[in-house]
């Protein structure tokens, strides 16, 4: 029986060794914090329970694909709702947008703002479909290890309508004027990755995802996705080391990866896969000579934003909020620059605020409201307690004028994370939230590789290689990483 080490427990690792472990691998999984789920892990205090990263449960397909690989359905683990309205969009106090869950309501707000737009969508909708479509079943998967993997007939003929060529930005601006309906379309990929203008319009295929495909809720929260992954990677057989850092990973005379030392001690295997933050185990785990791209390389590539994030307990029931708000009342394009092309702290920063007890009665005392709020922001930066306060104060305020209630006085918990939160609790180069960003340059092949190019049995998996950042990917990632391994030992 062949054996592999998954360092890191994120939706990669755990997916990489649960697959790995089906394919018939004796499985350790080694993670580093107490608990398992990486930055989908969860806190509880004083009746609370935040969530502390994903809170957005999009492409629910890719979940249940997964958990129909081991027999299972996603009903077996958690009770998904899907949120109607899906999220609303602030612009101003009184002027805001439910973006309803249904295409009919979709058509009518789209043709309430500009004339002739809800024809337009649909037209959108369809390249999208056929793009997610494509992504999805034929692209996402691939391991990206060869330009040959793309030479296949449905990828192939339909290339010129995937828009690899064409940005995010001339594509909604050809089909749309309005400049709500554009924000409205830009969100998805300007807070996972990149500015519209650098993305190709590809990614409209996450529009397709938001618009159509839905928002949903696993009741209980997002952490109830890693504990039903847990399950089944115990199911599987997996075995999961908790409080267990890997040191470095001993590479032996034939450039095999056989050892990993960590603060529990060695652990030995055939295979080992880094689920940590690729720079993490490139640079720091391995020794000069062994690891396949520099410092200068990993300097130059383009990192999905950071985050500022409040996690609050309010001791009061909120007006005028829903499950998923968007507070898109300052320059949309300002705060774009800051984060991508000046990085420096925003001085007019959008935010998001997620309400998970306006769905869920169990994540806060009754009569409560728990709130996290979160800024996107440039990796990268100095977070110290006085700047956090800064924006602390000032995202309040505006929350408040917004929402035409008092909710500072009525905080009885807060917590922040930033930068320094991200490098220390998961190793995160430069304190990134979201791993690297969608740019053209950094796709499919050009992404860093799966598998080492200098060592035979070191693979990676997770938000900074194939196919990207964002819970679905994460979870895809795993499963692409553990096939490769399978084939490769096959061979
Ligand atoms: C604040 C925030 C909000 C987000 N919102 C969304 C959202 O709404 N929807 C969405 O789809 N995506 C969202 N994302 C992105 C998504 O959460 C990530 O893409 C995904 O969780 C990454 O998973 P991963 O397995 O690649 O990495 P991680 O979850 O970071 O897992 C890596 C693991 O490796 C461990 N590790 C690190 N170093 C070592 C070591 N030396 N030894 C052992 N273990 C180690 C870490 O502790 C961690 O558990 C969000 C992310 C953040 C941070």
């Amino acid at each position: 029986m062949k054996s592999a080490l998954v360092i890191g427990s994120g939706f990669a690792g755990l997916a990489a060794a649960s697959t790995l472990a089906h394919q018939g691998f004796k499985v350790q999984l080694l993670e580093k914090n107490t608990m398992p789920g990486g930055r989908a892990r969860e806190f509880e205090t004083s009746g609370f329970r935040f969530d502390m990263g994903p809170s957005w449960y999009w492409m629910p397909g890719v979940f249940e694909r997964y958990f129909q690989r081991f027999g299972h359905k996603v009903s077996d683990f958690y009770q998904l709702v899907r949120l109607d309205p899906s999220y609303r969009i602030y612009f101003a106090k009184d002027d805001y947008l439910d973006i309803p869950a249904n295409i009919d309501g979709l058509y009518a707000l789209f043709e309430s703002l500009e004339k002739g737009s809800s024809a337009k969508l649909k037209k959108f909708m369809e390249e999208a479909e056929y793009k997610y479509e494509v992504g999805i079943n034929d692209l996402v998967y691939k391991p990206g290890r060869s330009l040959l993997e793309f030479v296949d007939g449905r990828v192939l003929k339909g290339l010129f309508k995937m828009h690899l060529l064409t940005d995010m930005h001339s594509y909604v601006r050809k089909y749309f004027k309005h400049p709500k309906l554009i924000q409205l379309l830009e969100f998805p990929v300007l807070f996972l990755g990149a500015m519209p203008k650098d993305t190709p319009a590809l990614y409209s295929m996450m529009n397709y995802a938001d618009l159509i495909l839905g928002t949903w809720y696993p009741m209980g929260g997002m952490h109830n996705i890693v504990k039903a992954m847990v399950e089944v990677a115990e199911e599987q057989g997996v075995e999961i080391h908790t409080d267990t850092e890997v040191q470095e990973i001993v590479i032996d005379v034939e450039h095999n990866a056989k050892k990993v030392l960590t603060n529990k001690g060695e652990f030995t295997a055939d295979v080992v896969v880094g689920g940590a933050d690729y720079h993490h185990v490139e640079q720091h785990l391995l020794k000069n000579g062994h690891k396949t791209y520099s410092e200068e390389y990993w300097d130059k590539r383009k990192m999905a934003p950071s985050s500022l994030i409040f996690y609050l307990g309010v001791d009061k029931k909120l007006d005028n909020l829903l499950h998923h708000n968007l507070f898109f009342d300052e320059d949309f394009e300002a705060h774009a620059q800051e984060i991508y092309e000046q990085p420096q702290w925003p001085t007019k920063p959008l935010f998001y605020v997620s309400c998970t007890s306006k769905t869920d009665d169990t994540v806060a005392p009754e009569g409560s409201e728990n709130l996290f709020i979160l800024i996107p922001v440039a990796p990268d930066l100095k977070d110290d307690e006085e700047t956090k306060e800064y924006y602390y104060n000032l995202v309040m305020a505006r929350l408040e004028e917004i929402t035409g209630q008092s909710i500072k006085e009525h905080v009885v918990y807060k917590r922040s994370y930033a930068h320094t939160d991200f490098k220390k609790d998961y190793n995160a180069y430069k304190g990134n939230a979201y791993g690297l960003a969608n740019t053209l340059r950094q796709t499919a092949i050009l992404k860093p590789s799966i598998k080492s190019k200098k060592i035979k049995n070191l693979y990676y998996t997770g938000q900074l290689t194939v196919p990207g950042p964002g819970v679905p990917p994460s979870l895809i990632s795993g499963q692409v990483v553990a096939e490769e391994i399978a084939k490769d030992f096959k061979n």
